[in-house]
């Protein structure tokens, strides 16, 4: 068990898929922190989407068990972050590799467990919920306890419920301090928003872009616009996780806004900080995912007195800034 009087050494930090999105946004807190951070990700380094050279950054894939052994050496906390995925047209059309990061959550818990941690955190999402719950844009926001029956998405979200479970039985036979939170559309700066594993929000700021900057005034948007959506500024991600992660509650509990819109709102709120108006075009035969989600966040507030709360208008600003920077266009209108 965690030793009292280890609290006062710098605490070291393994943020397993430190490339990614969320990962990296997490070795910069943990680093604000005061923690020692091993960064690891499956990508070269020079693909990280933030890299912070206060970490330990290692490029190591993590579905390997020696390699998994590795990276949690000298670890008193491990992040799991390391997944394979991406929006809906890229988990609809690889569920195979989606199931495959199995792999990377089962072999981190075995080597945590021979190690011993404090915490292990897992990054599990809202497509652990059944879909028939999920069929009406005027949804009622998901509960924990919807996770069952299990009816989730087939591949992505069946690999999140079953790395779920196995947190839960590591913690329960061996006593591996696990904590799991259900992610429900994160967005923000520094993350994907080209190339086919992009979501929504960034997906539309980069489409709007274009079209402003090619003069062709059309956006095409997946499905009639019409299905619903929560999404969660990356910042409230973070804070949602150093919450759980330090906290005594073992199940897992939502991590998402309660703000839902349309696709049609989100590409509203996009045309209005471009000041421009598109022509729409739907795609009905694009992935559209469930017809309508949102995040019912009484167990957090119940459990933490706290919920994500940043406005879509405020977080989409600061991620169509940094888009367009990225692009190398202006936001001015
Ligand atoms: P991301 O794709 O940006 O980051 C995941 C990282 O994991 C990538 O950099 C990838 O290279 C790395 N990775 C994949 N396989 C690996 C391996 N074998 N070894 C080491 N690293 C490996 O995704 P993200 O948006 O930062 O998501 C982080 C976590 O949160 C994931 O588990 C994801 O399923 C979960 N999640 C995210 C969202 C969201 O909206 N972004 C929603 C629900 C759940």
């Amino acid at each position: 068990m965690h030793d009292e009087r280890e609290w006062s050494l710098p605490q070291r930090a393994l943020v397993a898929g430190a490339g990614g999105f969320i990962g990296g946004h997490l070795v910069s807190d943990l680093r604000k922190q005061g923690f020692e951070v091993r960064a690891v990700d499956i990508k070269p380094l020079d693909g990280w989407y933030l890299r912070d050279d206060g970490a330990e950054n290692v490029r190591a894939d993590l579905s390997l068990l020696e390699e998994s052994r590795r990276a949690v050496q000298g670890a008193s906390r491990v992040y799991n972050l390391a997944a394979d995925m991406g929006g809906m047209g890229f988990i609809e059309s690889n569920k195979a590799l989606c199931m495959l990061s199995v792999l990377i959550n089962t072999h981190l818990l075995m080597a945590t467990r021979e190690v011993g941690v404090e915490r292990y955190f897992f990054s599990s999402s809202a497509c652990v919920y059944a879909a028939d719950r999920q069929t009406d844009p005027r949804v009622t926001a998901l509960k924990e306890s919807d996770a069952y029956p299990a009816q989730p998405e087939d591949g992505y979200g069946w690999e999140k419920l079953f790395s779920e479970r196995m947190c839960r039985h590591f913690r329960e036979d061996y006593g591996t301090a696990t904590r799991v939170a259900r992610f429900h559309n994160v967005y923000g700066p520094f993350g994907t928003y080209s190339g086919g594993r992009e979501k929504a929000p960034a997906a539309i700021c980069r489409k709007v872009l274009e079209a402003k900057a090619s003069g062709d005034h059309r956006i095409s948007i997946w499905g009639d616009g019409e299905q619903t959506r929560s999404f969660m500024y990356i910042d409230d991600c973070i804070h949602g996780v150093n919450l759980i992660t330090d906290s005594d509650r073992v199940e897992p509990v939502n991590l998402g806004s309660a703000e839902l819109v349309t696709i049609n709102q989100l590409v509203d709120i996009v045309e209005n900080l471009a000041g421009i108006q598109l022509k729409r075009e739907y795609d009905l035969s694009a992935p559209q995912g469930v017809r309508g989600r949102n995040s019912d966040n009484a167990e957090m507030l119940a459990t933490y007195g706290w919920e994500p709360s940043t406005s879509l208008a405020i977080g989409m600003a600061r991620t169509y800034a940094w888009i367009a920077q990225e692009m190398g266009l202006s936001t001015s209108s």
